[in-house]
């Protein structure tokens, strides 16, 4: 772990280079861990084009994606490494998706068919807002949610080929993040129309972005999104909370259009905070705020606080951050950290500033000890104490002397 740890820290400088890194860190999980990730590195094309679509500046992506009136601009070379590449990355069946699978007009009120992809802790809890608004919603899972989903009004399809043939509007990921890849490879997409929206809802964006320009044939539109709010923060309503989103890839049709737009108008009918921006950007203060939030949280039980007959109103805060983080699922945290580059750097700063915390206070009372103290009552000190105090006129020794 250490050795991970070092290769993602040197990372942040480059975005070629922190993209390299990264394959090489989950390199490493795969050989020790068994882990899922490297199986899309066999269906990579060449590292050029591979380089271009994933790693290639916003403004690329931009250009392949939408405009600022959601027109799709087509840029020929890229587009024809993309369909090379999703004729090499998918089975035959997939690479003929045009021929084999009817164009379903998609439906002209503003009524959606969404078919839920990991109907567990967060897929349960927004499925309740699409149904409150009168959509139609599909679920599949790996664990069984039949009786779950009949609460709800919402059709449970044990076979994902089953739910696949319903032909929903908009498939909505909102399986765990280190699951994604696998989730959508087991998925029999030459069974959807042709035009179907992807949306998925992680707490990551880049990651997902790029399995989805990666792995999806071109035909279907892609929109990144991270309600940023769960069942705990967003139990009572969502008003006020945001919502991020990146129309990633759009195809310029109306009816294209509006079934994003309707997508995307279900939280603001519910009052989120609409933040549109790119991934790129989202991760960046995700993990200065989201990822530090959980750790902070996910510290505080390591520490086993309990509740006093004397709790200030901060330390009930601290109680309740620690409830609210803690939560959630493990997965989850453990996906804020490995699929967002900027997390480590945030880890590490933190350890910083508890070193730097330390020194400034033991700092403040070995000044005061050599004004007033003589060096036998600075013996008399605490044990634990006294030990840092001595430490640190060593250290000032050595800085002194070098
Ligand atoms: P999670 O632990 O991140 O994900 C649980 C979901 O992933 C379940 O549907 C589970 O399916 C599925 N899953 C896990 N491992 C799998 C595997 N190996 N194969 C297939 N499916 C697998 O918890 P969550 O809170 O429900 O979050 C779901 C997604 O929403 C995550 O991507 C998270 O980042 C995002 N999100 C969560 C929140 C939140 O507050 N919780 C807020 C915004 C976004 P089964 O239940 O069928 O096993």
């Amino acid at each position: 772990m250490h050795l991970t740890m070092f290769s993602l820290s040197s990372m942040q400088s480059n975005n070629i280079q922190t993209q390299t890194s990264s394959s090489l860190l989950i390199n490493h999980h795969h050989q020790h861990n068994g882990f899922h990730h490297l199986t899309h590195v066999s269906i990579r094309p060449s590292p050029r084009i591979h380089h271009r679509l994933l790693f290639s500046p916003r403004a690329q992506i931009d250009n392949l994606t939408t405009t600022s009136n959601n027109n799709y601009v087509s840029i020929p070379s890229l587009d024809d490494n993309l369909s090379k590449l999703h004729k090499s990355s998918r089975p035959s069946s997939l690479s003929n998706i045009e021929e084999s699978t009817s164009s379903h007009p998609l439906s002209s009120s503003n009524k959606l068919k969404i078919a839920i992809i990991g109907f567990g802790n967060f897929g349960q809890f927004i499925a309740k807002a699409f149904i409150k608004q009168g959509h139609i919603v599909l679920a599949h899972s790996r664990t069984d949610y039949s009786l779950t989903a009949q609460s709800l009004n919402v059709n449970f399809f044990k076979d994902p080929n089953d739910i696949c043939e319903q032909h929903p509007d908009i498939i909505l990921l909102c399986t765990s993040i280190n699951s994604l890849e696998r989730v959508i490879c087991s998925l029999p997409i030459q069974k959807l129309k042709r035009n179907t929206l992807f949306v998925d809802v992680l707490s990551v964006k880049e990651f997902p972005k790029n399995i989805f320009l990666q792995s999806l044939p071109q035909e279907f539109d892609i929109l990144c999104t991270h309600p940023m709010f769960g069942p705990t923060s967003g139990k009572d309503n969502w008003k006020g909370l945001p919502f991020m989103f990146d129309k990633v890839r759009i195809g310029q049709k109306e009816s294209r259009i509006n079934r994003v737009n309707n997508f995307i108008n279900i939280f603001e009918k519910e009052g989120c905070r609409m933040v549109e921006m790119s991934c790129c950007e989202h991760d960046k203060y995700a993990a200065g705020s989201q990822f530090i939030t959980h750790t902070i949280g996910r510290l505080l039980q390591k520490l086993g606080p309990e509740t006093t007959p004397i709790n200030t109103k901060g330390y009930e805060k601290l109680l309740n951050l620690m409830e609210n983080t803690t939560a959630d699922s493990f997965d989850l945290y453990y996906g804020l950290f490995m699929y967002n580059n900027n997390s480590m750097e945030v880890l590490e700063k933190l350890d910083a500033a508890l070193e730097s915390l330390k020194r400034e206070l033991f700092g403040k009372v070995l000044e005061k000890l050599e004004k007033k103290v003589e060096k036998e009552s600075r013996l008399a000190l605490p044990t634990p104490l006294a030990k840092n105090i001595e430490k640190l006129q060593v250290e000032r020794k050595e800085e002194a002397l070098s």
